[in-house]
Parts: structure tokens; C-alpha cells; sequence
């Protein structure tokens, strides 16, 4: 298989319970793909969907020859389902998007444009945001906000995982292993030229969000974990704090205790919960730093990137 020239390009939607939006889907971006001539091949995941999205899937793939489904073996949610696409995917490029089509595929030709001029990633920035709630909306915009505070890769406001990636940058976003995968923060920390592409994000065509509150809780604490270590951080500093005030209490109650001004077995008691007491915080801190490392050590990411390198013996 591996022989077989790459196409160009790879459209990759992981779809999860997507039966009533998939053939216009699948419609949509066959005319797009058709416009833009090149082979290309639309990878769609199904993520152990509960309707008949698995059927209308591999019915597609039969009828169009450009079609792959990928089916996993149960709902693993929509950043494995992604990475599962990404990792079958073979196109020297790649376009991310939801199967909802809340980001409208016809995009497609002015993200080509952008990567043409030298764009490693195009990344759709949401101007407008039809058919959300306003829940969801204020709760995106608060997450982007917390996000960029806590850590120090800048990633975009308001954009989701709907983009085009080079061949290169897919390669250096499969090489990392971790397991909790916040995929548009990954591609943010790989760098390059990554240029935004503002639209207006439409409502789902037909089906509901798949991401209920708890869904979105979990994902962003995927988010925040895996590109900060502020909160573990944040141990330290109370542990700094809490071992000051526990000191302080201990130098208080000894200083009762030589002014005879404490009632007996206050002295004992204070001292040793001051000390034991900030001691224990000062500790945590200390683990906690060294959890930090180790968990930044973990995820086995690589230490830099070469873009580029120029000169030397040929
Ligand atoms: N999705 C998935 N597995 C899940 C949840 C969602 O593959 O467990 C897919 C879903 O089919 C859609 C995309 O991920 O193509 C985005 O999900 P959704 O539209 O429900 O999220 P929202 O746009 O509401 O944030
Ligand atoms: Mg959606």
C-alpha cells in the first residue's frame, strides 16, 4: 500500500452518531474536492456510533472509490476518533473538520491558497458562531481566555480543530505520544507559520452537539493539564506560604510560652501543628515539582523542531 502515490490531499471527520448529516456531508465536500481536481481521499472515523452512521459510511465508501471508513471498536471521543483518522490518513495534506458541518468545507480552496504561500497550518478563526448557545459561547470564550493565561503556547482564540496541516506537520503531531490529546493546543505548541483563516461558523446541519457539559469539563482539563503545570506549580507557592504561617505560629506560641501567657499544653499543641503543619504543605510542594518534570518527561515530546537547515559540505 505504502507504494501507491500519496494524494494530495486528506479530508479526516471523525463522525459520532452523524447518520442524518453524513450524505450531505459527504456531498458538500465531494463537490469541493471535485472543483479542486488532485486525487484526495475523505477519511471518516466512525467513533462507536450508536445509529446507523457505520452503515451509511461504508455504503459511501463502496459508491465513491475516494472514500475510507474507519470504524473503532467503541466511542473513544472526538480527539482519539481525530487522531485515529490522522494516523490512516496519507494525503501530503490534510484538512480537520466536523462532520457536522458547522465549519463549511468550501473553505477548502483559500486554505489551499494560504499553504501555498507557505503556510505550515491554516486554521479556521470563528468570526460568528450561529446556533450555539450562549452557554456555550461564554464558556468557550472564558476556556480560550484561562488557557492563554496558564500556559505559554499561544493558542488561537475561537478556532477548533477545523484546518489544513501539511504532510510535515501531521508527521511531528503523530510523533508525540501522549495520551491525553488537546490536538488544536498540539499543533499551536509545533509552531511554524500557522496562519488564520476567519469565518463564520454555521449551525449544525442536522444531529446535536456531542459534547454535553461533562464533555467539555473533561476537555478542558485535557487542555490545561497537558500544556500547563501552573496548577501543580500553584502546590509549591501554598507550600511556601503555608510553611511561612506554620512557622509562624510555632514562634508565636513560643514566645507565649517564655512570656508564661499560654494556657498549659496550648504551647505544645500550636507548635506542633505550625511545624508539622507547614512542613507537610512545604513537602507537597516539593513532590509536586518534581511530578511536574516527570510528567513533562512523559510525554516524550520532542526537545525542538529543525525547520529548516541551510549550508555545509554538499
Ligand atoms: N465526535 C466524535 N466523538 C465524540 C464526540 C464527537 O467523533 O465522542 C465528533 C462529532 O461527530 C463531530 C465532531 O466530533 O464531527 C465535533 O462534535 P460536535 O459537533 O458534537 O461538537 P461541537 O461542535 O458541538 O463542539
Ligand atoms: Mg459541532
Amino acid at each position: 500500500m505504502s507504494e501507491l502515490p500519496r494524494p494530495a490531499l486528506s479530508v479526516v471527520a471523525p463522525c459520532y452518531n452523524e447518520q442524518e448529516v453524513l450524505p450531505e456531508f459527504l456531498r458538500r465536500v465531494g463537490a469541493v474536492l471535485d472543483a479542486a481536481g488532485g486525487i484526495a481521499e475523505v477519511v471518516l472515523v466512525d467513533d462507536g456510533s450508536r445509529d446507523r452512521t457505520w452503515e451509511v459510511m461504508t455504503a459511501a465508501a463502496a459508491a465513491d472509490p475516494r472514500i475510507v471508513a474507519v470504524r473503532l471498536m467503541r466511542n473513544h471521543g472526538h480527539q482519539l476518533a481525530l487522531t485515529a483518522g490522522l494516523s490512516v490518513c496519507r494525503g501530503e495534506r490534510i484538512l480537520i473538520i466536523d462532520a457536522d458541518l458547522q465549519d463549511p468545507p468550501e473553505l477548502l480552496p483559500d486554505m489551499m491558497a494560504l499553504m501555498d504561500q507557505g503556510a505550515d497550518v491554516v486554521y479556521g478563526q470563528r468570526r460568528q458562531r450561529d446556533g450555539e448557545s450562549l452557554f456555550k459561547r461564554a464558556t468557550a470564550a472564558g476556556f480560550y481566555r484561562l488557557i492563554n493565561r496558564l500556559t505559554d503556547v499561544d493558542i488561537p482564540a475561537d478556532a477548533g480543530d477545523f484546518r489544513l496541516v501539511t504532510r510535515r506537520v501531521l508527521d511531528l503531531l503523530l510523533a508525540m505520544p501522549e495520551r491525553h490529546r488537546f490536538i488544536r493546543g498540539m499543533v499551536a505548541w509545533i509552531g511554524g507559520r500557522q496562519v488564520p483563516l476567519i469565518y463564520d461558523r454555521h449551525a449544525r446541519v442536522a444531529g446535536e452537539s456531542k459534547y454535553p457539559l461533562s464533555k467539555m469539563i473533561r476537555f478542558a482539563a485535557d487542555a490545561i493539564t497537558a500544556f500547563s503545570v501552573v496548577p501543580l506549580m500553584a502546590s509549591m507557592t501554598i507550600g511556601w506560604v503555608m510553611a511561612g504561617v506554620g512557622l509562624g505560629f510555632f514562634i508565636y506560641s513560643m514566645v507565649g510560652w517564655v512570656m508564661h501567657s499560654n494556657l498549659p499544653g496550648w504551647t505544645s499543641l500550636m507548635a506542633a501543628l505550625g511545624l508539622l503543619g507547614g512542613m507537610q504543605f512545604l513537602m507537597l510542594g516539593i513532590i509536586g515539582a518534581y511530578l511536574g518534570r516527570l510528567y513533562d518527561q512523559s510525554k516524550g515530546r520532542p526537545l525542538f523542531m529543525i525547520r529548516d537547515i541551510v549550508g555545509g559540505p554538499k
